[in-house]
């Protein structure tokens, strides 16, 4: 495995950070997580627009122009000779000193790692997710703005941690007024009587790209989607629901905090949209 740290390529032994790094110490930084499928990094604009607009919030100057970034994905992805994986791509504000002040960390780190991926096996996508909703909170923009990917995922390991416990693979966050955000790294989606539903991100929801990918296809194919807000009732009684997200990318939901979801596995139009996702990621983006 090569991994690109700061402009050079070295192996997993030698990628290495410093103790002073504030993405460590922190949390003081962003990440993209990228699909590569069949050589092809999936919806890469996006991703990278996503990264620069987290950076561009936090007031973190990233060290490569947009295309240095993407040769730099290009070349990793070549090094290690994958068709099919997953990037993950971390901009940290760099070492500093112990204060959290920013303006002592000179350069921001750039580190792309490329790993092999499969996170549910493909059953799980025919018979569907049991699910929980968890006590814990998506902050919603008073906090944190949840549009920035950064390097803070202490609520959302919080979320997973809760998942564990109930011995579900995903779990679903509310926020603090009580409707539904989205999972710990998944977004959320809710169909009943054939309209497809998923809560707007100022809900408290990452404006996530698989999110966005599902939205199009619904326009294509037909279906109504209405970004609205809903409540966990809602999600008791849909018809069916799923999770989207790169890694998971449209994974249906059976049951949740012990209901049953519709007939208790994937529904027709879940299993329609991954069908058709299925399809697009193999064109999509660049060589
Ligand atoms: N929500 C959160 C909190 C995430 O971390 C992710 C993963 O990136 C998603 C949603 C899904 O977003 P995407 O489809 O861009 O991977």
């Amino acid at each position: 495995q090569v991994i690109y740290l700061n402009g050079e390529y070295v192996s997993k032994e030698d990628a290495k950070i410093s103790v002073f790094d504030h993405g460590f110490l922190y949390g003081d930084g962003i990440f993209e997580g990228i699909r590569i499928y069949g050589g092809n990094i999936f919806k890469c604009k996006e991703h990278l627009d996503r990264l620069y607009d987290s950076a561009k919030s936090i007031m973190l100057d990233i060290p490569l122009a947009y295309d240095e970034m993407e040769q730099a994905l290009i070349e990793t992805i070549r090094k290690n000779a994958l068709r099919d994986g997953y990037i993950r791509l971390v901009v940290s504000r760099g070492p500093g000193n112990l204060g959290l002040d920013p303006k002592r960390c000179p350069k921001a780190w750039v580190i792309i790692i490329v790993e092999q991926l499969a996170i549910y096996p493909e059953e799980a996508y025919r018979d569907g997710l049991v699910s929980v909703s968890v006590s814990q909170r998506r902050n919603i923009p008073d906090a944190l703005n949840p549009k920035i990917k950064s390097l803070n995922y202490l609520n959302n390991i919080l979320v997973k941690i809760q998942a564990n416990l109930a011995g579900v693979g995903e779990a679903i966050m509310l926020n603090s007024q009580g409707y539904v955000a989205e999972g710990s790294s998944d977004n959320i989606f809710i169909i009943k009587r054939g309209v497809v539903y998923t809560p707007p991100c100022y809900v408290g929801a990452l404006e996530g790209i698989t999110r966005a990918t599902i939205i199009e296809l619904c326009e294509k194919l037909g279906y109504s989607l209405k970004e609205e807000p809903f409540t966990l009732h809602d999600v008791y009684v849909a018809d069916e629901v799923f999770f989207t997200g790169t890694a998971a990318e449209v994974i249906a939901v059976r049951e949740v905090d012990g209901r049953t979801i519709g007939g208790g596995k994937a529904g027709p139009i879940t299993t329609h949209l991954l069908g058709e996702f299925r399809k697009t990621v193999e064109v999509d983006g660049v060589k």
